[in-house]
């Protein structure tokens, strides 16, 4: 008996050539890798091998999705950030580069205190979250998130990473919680893109959960609540540090001195916007 299969074989080398018709030469070699359960110099060292007859549909269907604005870290069910592997699902933002720049910034915040209290608001994959903890052994971390389906994957991430430093909680902001002595760092990358702006129809967002990237209004109503926790919840000498959009650091700067933070700074991300503003509860805050 001979088999004849429904499709023709092709070679890993064949099979990214055809990619590169329909996605970028990057994407397609680490889609190639995930299908393959392989690294890159597998792929180089044995280009021959033929994908299995499950293999090539499934790649093929990939990278159509790929095409047509999936972001790679959905398909792939992973994205990397600050060195750690974060399982990632249509549930959470698929976490940024620019935002590694955001932990850096908390990390130096954080220098000099011995067992410092974090919370990341809006964690969503945890990212914020786990990488503070997996840096600060001794730091004490929790992960806010409104969203449970959220809050299920940051969960997975911290198991996986076995990260026992980091509590998990379910609220909107400063709903319901609060952490005893008060906390050192406020941290988040909130919703912020206002519910006008196109670019929440662009390429990738708009796979993403809306309520991780827009408050439906003009983007600061979360700067507004983590302003209005600071005296609860911020300890004197704390801080609150966000990310946020290219345009919005003055209003940001705004409400973080309305709400008696001194000082008030902010830092760029590559481009050389202000992406960041961090303001500090004054010792003798009253
Ligand atoms: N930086 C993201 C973007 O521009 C938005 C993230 C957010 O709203 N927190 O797509």
């Amino acid at each position: 008996l001979i088999r004849v299969d429904a499709q023709p074989r092709v070679t890993r080398a064949a099979a990214l050539q055809w990619a590169r018709q329909h996605t970028d030469r990057l994407d397609a070699r680490l889609l190639l890798e995930f299908i393959c359960q392989c690294r890159q110099a597998a792929l180089i060292a044995d280009p021959d091998v033929l994908l299995t007859a499950a293999q090539w549909p499934h790649y093929q269907a990939l990278v159509m999705r790929r095409a047509a604005g999936e972001p790679l870290a959905y398909l792939v069910g992973e994205a990397g950030f600050y060195g750690l592997n974060l399982a990632v699902t249509p549930d959470v933002l698929v976490p940024r580069p620019e935002t590694e720049d955001l932990v850096a910034w908390a990390l130096e915040l954080m220098q000099g205190l011995f067992a410092p209290q974090i919370a990341d608001l809006g964690t969503g994959s945890g990212a914020i979250a786990l990488a503070l903890a997996q840096a600060r052994p001794n730091a004490r971390v929790l992960a806010v998130d409104i969203s449970p389906a959220a809050l299920s994957v940051a969960t997975v991430n911290r198991d996986r990473l076995g990260l026992d430093n980091v509590a998990l909680c379910c609220a909107s902001w400063f709903d319901g919680w609060v952490v005893p002595g008060g906390l050192d760092l406020i941290v988040s990358n909130p919703p912020y893109i206002p519910a006008t702006d196109p670019h929440l129809g662009g390429d990738g967002v708009r796979y993403e959960p809306l309520l991780a990237l827009t408050d439906g209004a003009d983007g600061l109503n979360a700067y507004r609540a983590l302003a209005a926790g600071v005296s609860a919840h911020l300890k004197p000498g704390g801080w609150l540090l966000v990310e946020h959009g290219h345009d919005q650091s003055a209003a940001v700067a705004g409400l973080w001195q309305a709400a008696g933070l001194d000082p008030v700074m902010a830092r760029q991300d590559l481009s050389g916007n202000p992406r960041m503003t961090a303001g500090q509860r004054p010792e003798a805050s009253t």
